[in-house]
């Protein structure tokens, strides 16, 4: 079957940055599931439908128009790229991914990801639920605090105000929501490698995930 590389960890992990560079060098495809989960929170927003309104999220998220290309988000045809990355939409996208419905809404979606020569997954569920066959499977993580230290610098690089505490504290938030919801909750898969990058640089996290994946 299609080899799939299962990347799954905590907001602001670095695992989006990794699990790119991992389907650049091996010419895989790439899929970031959290991109799908913040495009469902923006169509809903534009739609007007509540972000607890599982049943109206559901049926609209099944439906749904997405296309990645050249790096860009697609909704419907419109560029959404900057739109899905705002902190409202990270907000949003933790609140709908709390629904069953929502999450069995985009699973076909996902897996129509896996074409040959492979596919590199990056999200909370990719081990445990969309692609639980995987040949490879990361638990990527880092310490919060390093975790909001990287997003804060982030923010600042792009000439925006950032207030280190706050964003640790949306970060440990949405650590809860993911961590405590009962559909797809995120943890550690039994045969998932555990890869704390607190101290590591990108490159070296790279070759660690490409080693295990060889294997
Ligand atoms: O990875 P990203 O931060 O873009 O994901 C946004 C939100 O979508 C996460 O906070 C999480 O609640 C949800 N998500 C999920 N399952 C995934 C990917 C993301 O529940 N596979």
């Amino acid at each position: 079957s299609i080899p799939v590389i299962a990347i799954d960890g905590p907001s602001a992990s670095g695992k989006g940055t990794v699990a790119q560079l991992v389907a650049q060098r091996l010419g895989y495809h790439y899929l970031d599931s959290g991109a799908l989960y913040r495009i469902v929170a923006l169509a809903g927003k534009q739609a007007s439908i509540a972000w607890n309104d599982e049943a109206a999220l559901a049926a609209m998220a099944a439906g749904l128009k997405i296309r990645f290309e050249n790096g860009e988000i697609l909704l419907d045809g419109q560029i959404v790229s900057e739109a899905v990355r705002s902190e409202d939409m990270s907000r949003g996208a933790s609140e709908v991914a709390v629904h069953p419905g929502v999450r069995r809404a985009l699973l076909d979606l996902q897996h129509d990801f896996r074409q040959a020569p492979g596919l590199v997954a990056d999200g909370r569920d990719m081990g445990s639920v969309v692609f639980p066959d995987a040949q490879a499977k990361v638990f990527l993580t880092a310490s919060a605090a390093v975790r909001a230290e990287r997003r804060y610098k982030q923010l600042i690089g792009k000439g925006n105000h950032a207030n280190l505490a706050q964003i640790l504290a949306d970060i440990e938030s949405r650590d809860a929501r993911d961590m405590q919801r009962s559909a797809a909750p995120l943890r550690q898969c039994e045969d998932a490698i555990l890869l704390d990058t607190s101290e590591l640089t990108i490159d070296q996290a790279v070759e660690t995930v490409l080693q295990h994946a060889s294997k």
